[in-house]
């Protein structure tokens, strides 16, 4: 019995796809449940932060409004079963804190926020092609000084090295693409901002990259299709398994794929 397609293709579930098929499908398809991580979590607290900022009026946007802007997103995330789900004792929030306040710092060491002209925050982008529905979400689109469009996407990792560029910003050409869908206009500019060095990432799109981003979407999807259809999701290691929550399921390290099935079977009993 083939298994169900998803609805809709993310930057993130793409990505996840070409990560580890069988992660995908425990995550995608199964909807198996997903402990919570500080880094992902610490990465929601400080894009709230600088979304807050960039809603100020642009002379607000100083380093000191950028600290009340943290001081009230801890507050939003407090109530935040994700973050509830960390079980951070008062020394590991005061830490967690403290490494999110020195990334907030490090932004103002890529721009300036005061000359940034926002044309949407945390801003919702979805195209249908065919059945097919693509979504994403957009840390910031912007006007340049040229009035050009610019989709920012800021990164609170790791800076990847110079060879795994180009496939970090596959995220942020598939935004372009949504943007040119949606207002008919190609951004002139995309552009990943890592905080942790901090170190910004550019990139143009032009005619060839956004049929390429097509191109390798379309292929995705028929490998996603093809995997449903045959209910073959294969493992595939690297060492993005040292974070995996489904290592006790992943025939790759010992585990049994059917006891994620057994797990679901008793969830929904
Ligand atoms: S442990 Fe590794 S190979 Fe196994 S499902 Fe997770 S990411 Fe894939």
């Amino acid at each position: 019995m083939a298994l169900p397609l998803p609805r809709s293709l993310t930057p993130s579930k793409v990505a996840a796809f070409k990560d580890c098929a069988l992660a995908f499908r425990f995550s995608v398809i199964d909807g198996l449940p997903e402990p919570p991580s500080p880094p992902a979590v610490k990465g929601t607290l400080v894009h709230r932060a600088l979304q807050l900022l960039l809603e100020e009026p642009p002379d607000q946007r100083t380093p000191a409004t950028a600290e009340e802007c943290l001081a009230k997103a801890r507050v939003e995330l407090a109530s935040d079963p994700e973050f509830a789900g960390l079980g951070l004792d008062a020394e590991a929030e005061a830490a967690f804190a403290a490494e999110a306040g020195v990334l907030v710092s490090r932004y103002f060491q890529l721009e300036d926020p005061r000359r940034i002209d926002p044309v949407g925050l945390e801003l919702k982008l979805e195209v249908q092609v065919g059945s097919l529905t693509l979504r994403g979400i957009i840390d910031r689109l912007e006007r340049d000084e040229q009035g050009g469009l610019v989709v920012t996407d800021y990164k609170t990792g790791g800076v990847p090295p110079v060879f795994a560029e180009q496939q970090r910003l596959g995220g942020v050409h598939f935004y372009a693409y949504l943007c040119e869908q949606v207002y008919g206009e190609r951004p002139s500019r995309i552009q990943l901002l890592y905080l942790s060095e901090p170190v910004a990432i550019m990139a143009y799109p032009s005619e060839q990259s956004i049929r390429g981003l097509q191109q390798r979407t379309t292929a995705i999807w028929r490998a996603v299709e093809r995997a449903c259809e045959r209910e073959d999701f294969r493992p595939r290691t690297s060492r993005l398994c040292d974070w995996c929550a489904f290592q006790a399921y992943c025939p790759a390290f010992g585990g049994d794929p059917a006891r994620a099935q057994d797990l679901l079977a008793t969830r929904a009993s």
